[in-house]
């Protein structure tokens, strides 16, 4: 026996040498860990890799009864249970994929008491054999993993995890903890609320990664400019290249290895060994680059990916910075570099419109794509917005991306964004960047004259820019926080605490300048 055993004697951290052969605690796990010995409730979030497991993994050993965790990820559980196995844990799953006798036996051991760990699908958690099996046997803690699956404005949205909020109330000393690596505030708020968390249950590990340099540059011939980087900063090194189709995959490999740069191709178009195979030599030779779509990354762990280039935009923060985050495992300095044009834009936009989902979630994956685009836009450290994003705000600039060590040009958007500002409030705060750009340049329609709004004192005040610019504008103000995206009404936009300065006049905005850009430079010198 690994766990209780030993338990009174034991604390978590031997448990963490002698059975996970680890010397010490990563950021907040120790913190966690306590909390639920305890007996109290938390919400972690630490990004991707980060070492979640543990933190229910060490009490579940340590309490007496089974810890039950509950995961979406069916077809992670044989792994992670094998993995646990090796280690001497006790732990078992039970999902869909099992027959009926395994189900019994692992039933079976949990009534026994011969359980540490149990993974369950939610489903079967909340089926009436399963809950009523748990009456009848000690519960060492709950473990709600993926936990931003309860969040209805999420992709993973899990219906049945709306339910698990029931745990609590039929096992209110049993302590539960919800964990995930989507940090952004409303999800994070989501997850409290709906299972009914204490507030005071946060424990949130850094997002940062200080050892990646970020940089983004327009797109103007992507592999020429890739070349060119490889060359300068990175020749013999080991790195990623992501492109979104497959095509471009393989022509790109070909095209730095025409160039004398050791490379393979990656991507699900391939046959199982052929990717095996690539991903093995990545993993083992020196200074080879994968040229891959985002169909690779899952589970690889390279210490030395000395960069990690985009040569088309990801779709969302969250996929930026889960394949920026491959680079730089090793602690030493690592590129995230990307080239970014209009062009990306249009493709992503019409991906979402066609994908035949409900309107509700191409409007989130829309905003999300905005997301993605006030990083690219930013004038301000991108570090800083990417930080914000996922709830850490970082006081200072980084001084290790583009922004901070070469300044963009800027225009003094203080008229405009006030401008953009009000148009917000006089409308109510309702309303998405396209319906405020119409209003300000003047346009009317019938959902305009039915609201009013072709009456408000900001409708038409925005001719010296057009609705590029003004969408622009407002993709700038959302990345600063000057401006908020409701995410739990439709995508309209709303002032912040910040704004209200910025409306005083109080202080000053710098807009970031796009080339050839003559109309922000006449506004930027109009009174
Ligand atoms: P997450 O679920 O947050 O993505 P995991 O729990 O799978 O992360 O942990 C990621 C990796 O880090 C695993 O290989 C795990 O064994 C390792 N790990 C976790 N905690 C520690 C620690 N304290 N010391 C060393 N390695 C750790
Ligand atoms: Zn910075």
């Amino acid at each position: 026996r690994v766990g209780q055993a030993g338990a009174m004697a034991e604390t978590p951290l031997q448990i963490l040498n002698r059975v996970f052969g680890f010397p010490a605690f990563r950021g907040r796990q120790q913190a966690v860990i306590e909390r639920l010995m305890v007996g109290g409730d938390a919400l972690v979030l630490m990004p991707t890799g980060g070492g979640k497991s543990l933190c229910y993994q060490i009490p579940a050993l340590l309490r007496p009864g089974t810890g039950i965790v509950v995961s979406p990820l069916i077809a992670l559980m044989q792994d992670q249970v094998d993995a646990l196995r090796q280690l001497g844990v006790r732990a078992a799953f039970l999902n869909s994929s099992l027959a009926r006798d395994q189900v019994e036996r692992t039933e079976h051991a949990l009534l026994a008491g011969q359980l540490d760990l149990l993974y369950v699908a939610p489903e079967r958690l909340l089926s009436g054999r399963f809950l009523a099996l748990l009456e009848r046997t000690p519960i060492a803690l709950f473990a709600i993993d993926e936990a931003h699956c309860v969040s209805q404005w999420g992709h993973d949205f899990r219906p049945e995890y709306v339910q698990l909020d029931l745990l609590h109330r039929r096992w209110p000393q049993v302590p539960r903890v919800a964990l995930t690596a989507t940090a952004d505030a409303p999800t994070r708020s989501e997850i409290l609320t709906r299972l009914q968390l204490p507030l005071d249950a946060q424990f949130v590990s850094s997002f940062d990664r200080p050892n990646i340099r970020y940089r983004i540059v327009e797109k103007r011939s992507p592999r020429q400019q890739l070349l060119q980087f490889l060359k300068r900063e990175h020749p013999g090194d080991a790195g990623i290249v992501y492109c979104r189709s497959r095509r471009s995959v393989d022509e790109t490999a070909e095209f730095l290895r025409e160039q004398g740069f050791q490379s393979v191709p990656y991507h699900a178009g391939m046959t199982a060994e052929q990717r095996r195979a690539n991903q093995a030599r990545f993993l083992r030779e020196d200074g080879l680059i994968t040229v891959a779509t985002i169909a690779f990354g899952m589970g690889i762990d390279k210490p030395d990916v000395r960069f990690v280039a985009h040569l088309d935009l990801p779709k969302s923060l969250e996929a930026y910075y889960q394949e920026t985050g491959r680079a730089g495992r090793d602690g030493l300095p690592a590129d995230a570099w990307m080239t970014y044009g209009l062009g990306d834009l249009v493709m992503l936009r019409r991906f979402i419109d066609e994908s035949g989902a409900e309107e509700q979630f191409k409007r989130l994956e829309h905003q999300k794509l905005d997301n993605m685009l006030g990083l690219c836009e930013t004038t301000e450290c991108r570090r800083q917005v990417l930080l914000n994003y996922f709830g850490e705000p970082l006081p200072e600039p980084c001084g290790n991306c583009d922004t901070c060590l070469e300044p963009v040009p800027t225009w003094d958007g203080t008229v405009a964004a006030q401008k953009a500002l009000s148009c917000i409030f006089r409308t109510g705060e309702r309303f998405g960047a396209s319906y405020l750009t119409d209003v300000l340049l003047g346009k009317t329609n019938e959902r305009m004259r039915r609201f009013g709004h072709d009456k408000v004192s900001t409708h038409g005040i925005g001719l010296e820019l057009n609705a590029d610019q003004w969408r622009s504008v407002y993709r700038q103000l959302v990345a600063a926080g000057l401006v908020a995206v409701d995410v739990e009404g439709h995508g309209g936009l709303r002032l912040t605490e910040n704004s209200r300065p910025l409306l005083r006049g109080e202080r000053s905005i710098r807009l970031r300048q796009d080339p050839d850009n003559k109309a922000q430079k006449r506004a930027a010198r109009a009174p």
